[in-house]
Formats: structure tokens, C-alpha cells, sequence
């Protein structure tokens, strides 16, 4: 078991591309932490330097109390999990997971004792003789995953492990692999770009873009407390509405509605312009408030999603499936005030 910390870590690959300037995390022993962030902010660099399939251009990086900067990938005690699987084709489910003990030369009867128990948690015993042609995309991410469970390591890696599989199967997987981490009681390193899968899964998320960390926090203070727009959009699904809106005698003002706010350095915009941003659950429909035409209502089931033109602007709300509106109707919207979220316009930084 052991914690990892980037320290001051910059890496720059062979085309003098700079992707990542100056990278400072530390991930703690037995944590489940989540990178996010759109495609190409540098989240499989990250974790490839962890794995040590990529060097470190300048910093210092630690598995435990050792730096690792010059340890070969084999001598860290990592395993990692690809999107891809990556298993052997021609050998068997027991053999994908024997093989690396057996370059080890584990003991036989160890390495039997190991498959078995990791193929009886992944509920693949019935497997163990068919080849990985002979299973389903889930089956097949569960040996990959038992792959790396009998090797005992200190971290696992998992680089976007459920994107081949479908939207169900990755539900499920989900929470097999959130419930493995908890049974293992090891560090967990996992990348995703997909939100839900970060918030679901994640003890801490780290929310990068462009080889930046924009956040790092629990899933709950990243929903509640965004530091900034990006990690307020990023975070969240439908996205929170952003809203150009202007402050006044310490109340913000947008299309002409006035409401006063309890933030402690509103007041230091007065007189001027600020991002209103409000999550489309915490707007309701109202019998006064800001004048909203009904674009589009999508029913969901169990809530439905109102596409409104807000005098120009387009904000999208969710109400229950009981309250039955229908597109083109003029209605009258109103925010919960303990639930809006202010930003500075140029720093896009959460004022707060
Ligand atoms: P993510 O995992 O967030 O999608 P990556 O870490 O794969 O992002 O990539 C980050 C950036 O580094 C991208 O701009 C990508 O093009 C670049 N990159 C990744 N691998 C290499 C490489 N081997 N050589 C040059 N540039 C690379």
C-alpha cells in the first residue's frame, strides 16, 4: 500500500511538446482518486508516469517514501488496467492472470491460490479455461482487472477501463470496481474523462485541463463549491446555466429580477458585471420571477428538462414530471438564492 506525490513535475515529450508545466498532487495511501478532464488534458500522461511508462522530465515523483524517477516500471509494484484489455489472446483466463507470477516464479500452488481467489471476487471461476475470445467485453475487463488483483500490488492504475463497454454493463462495472477498492484497501489511480463515471467511483477527483489541476476534492465540494466556471460546468450533468448578470447594492441582478445573496464578497462587485451560474435543479417554475418561454420540454420519465428563452438567453431547468408544462408556454421562473454560484467574468474564479 502506498501514497503517490507529484512534486513540481513537468513533462515534455520527445517533440518538445510541453504538456504538463507543473503538476503538484499527492494521492494517499489506500484513496480512490479520479482524474477527469476533456481528452488531452494530460490524465494518461499523469498515470503513465506513475506506471513509469513515461518518464518524468523534471520534478519528483514517489510511490510511498521512494522516489521513483529512475525505478523501472517492473520494480515500482504497480498494476495497471488498460481500456483495451490488453489480454493475451491465445491463453487462457487462468493463464492471463498466472503469467506475470510465473515470470516472478511464484511458488504453483501460490499462484493457483491467487487466480482462484481473485477469479471467485470478479465471479469468473467458470471462466478460467476459456480464452478471452470466448467472452463478452465485461468478462474480458474482468480478467484484465483479475490480472492485476494477483499481483498484490501497492497501486492500481486504471486507464478509462469501462469505455468499451456499454452504457448498462459500465453501470454495473462501476460499482464492482468501487466495491473491489474498498475490499482491496489499496490506492487506486483512475482515469476517465466521463464526469459521472469520476463522481460515482471517486474518494477525491482531480479535475485537470491543459495539464492543469483546476480542483481537487470530494465529489460532493466539487458539486457544491466549484473554485471556478470550468470545473462548474465540467462538473454536473445537464450543465449549470451561466448567465451574465450585474450587482447591485450587494444583490445580483439578471434579466431585471433582483436577489439578495448571502456572499460575503458580493459586495465588492457592485456596480458591476458577474457570471450568474445556477444547476438546472435548483431553478423552479413560479407564479412571479424571470419571464422564461418554453423552447422545448423534454419528459425523462421521472423529471423533465425545460429548454427556456429567458428574453434572449437560453437556460435550461429541471422540474418533477408532475408539473405539467408544454413547449411554447410562457411561464415565470425563480433560483434558490443558497443554491447560485457567482464568478468573476475575466478570472473565471468563483467568488465566494
Ligand atoms: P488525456 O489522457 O487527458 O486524453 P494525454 O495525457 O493522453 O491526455 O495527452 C496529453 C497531451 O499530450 C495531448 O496533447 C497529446 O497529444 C500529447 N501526447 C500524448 N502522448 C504523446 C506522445 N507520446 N508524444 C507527443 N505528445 C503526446
Amino acid at each position: 500500500m502506498a501514497s503517490i506525490e507529484f512534486k513540481h513535475v513537468k513533462k515534455t515529450y520527445d517533440n518538445n511538446v510541453t504538456v504538463i508545466e507543473d503538476l503538484n498532487l499527492k494521492i494517499e495511501d489506500k484513496e480512490f482518486v479520479v482524474l477527469v478532464g476533456p481528452s488531452g488534458c494530460g490524465k494518461s500522461t499523469t498515470l503513465r508516469m506513475i506506471a513509469g511508462l513515461e518518464d518524468v522530465t523534471d520534478g519528483e515523483l514517489y510511490i510511498g517514501d521512494r522516489l521513483v524517477n529512475e525505478v523501472e516500471p517492473k520494480n515500482r509494484d504497480i498494476a495497471m488496467v488498460f481500456q483495451s484489455y490488453a489480454l493475451y489472446p491465445h491463453m487462457t483466463v487462468y493463464r492471463n492472470m498466472a503469467f506475470s507470477l510465473e515470470l516472478k516464479k511464484v511458488p504453483k500452488d501460490e499462484i493457483d491460490r491467487r487466480v482462484k481467489e481473485a477469479a471467485e471476487i470478479l465471479e469468473i471461476s467458470e471462466y478460467l479455461n476459456r480464452k478471452p475470445k470466448e467472452l463478452s467485453g465485461g468478462q474480458r475487463q474482468r480478467v484484465a482487472l483479475g490480472r492485476a488483483i494477483v499481483r498484490n500490488p501497492k497501486v492500481f492504475l486504471l486507464d478509462e477501463p469501462l469505455s468499451n463497454l456499454d452504457a448498462k454493463l459500465r453501470a454495473g462495472m462501476r460499482s464492482q470496481i468501487a466495491a473491489l477498492h474498498k475490499r482491496l484497501q489499496t490506492t487506486f489511480v483512475y482515469v476517465t474523462h466521463d464526469q459521472t463515471e469520476a463522481m460515482t467511483m471517486g474518494d477525491r477527483i482531480c479535475v485537470m485541463k491543459k495539464g492543469e489541476i483546476m480542483q481537487y476534492d470530494t465529489p460532493q465540494n466539487l458539486y457544491n463549491y466549484p473554485d471556478n466556471m470550468f470545473v462548474a460546468g465540467f462538473i454536473g450533468s445537464p450543465q449549470m446555466n451561466f448567465l451574465d448578470a450585474t450587482v447591485e447594492d450587494g444583490c445580483v441582478i439578471f434579466n431585471g429580477f433582483k436577489v439578495a445573496l448571502e456572499n460575503q464578497r458580493i459586495s465588492e462587485y457592485n456596480g458591476k458585471k458577474v457570471i450568474l451560474g445556477i444547476r438546472p435543479e435548483d431553478f423552479y417554475v413560479s407564479t412571479d420571477g424571470i419571464d422564461a418561454h418554453i423552447e422545448l420540454a423534454e419528459v425523462m420519465g421521472h423529471e423533465v428538462y425545460l429548454h427556456l428563452d429567458c428574453s434572449g438567453t437560453p437556460v435550461e431547468i429541471r422540474i418533477d414530471t408532475d408539473e405539467y408544462h408544454k413547449d411554447m408556454e410562457d411561464i415565470k421562473i425563480k433560483y434558490n438564492p443558497y443554491k447560485a454560484h457567482i464568478f468573476d467574468p475575466e478570472s473565471e474564479e468563483a467568488i465566494r
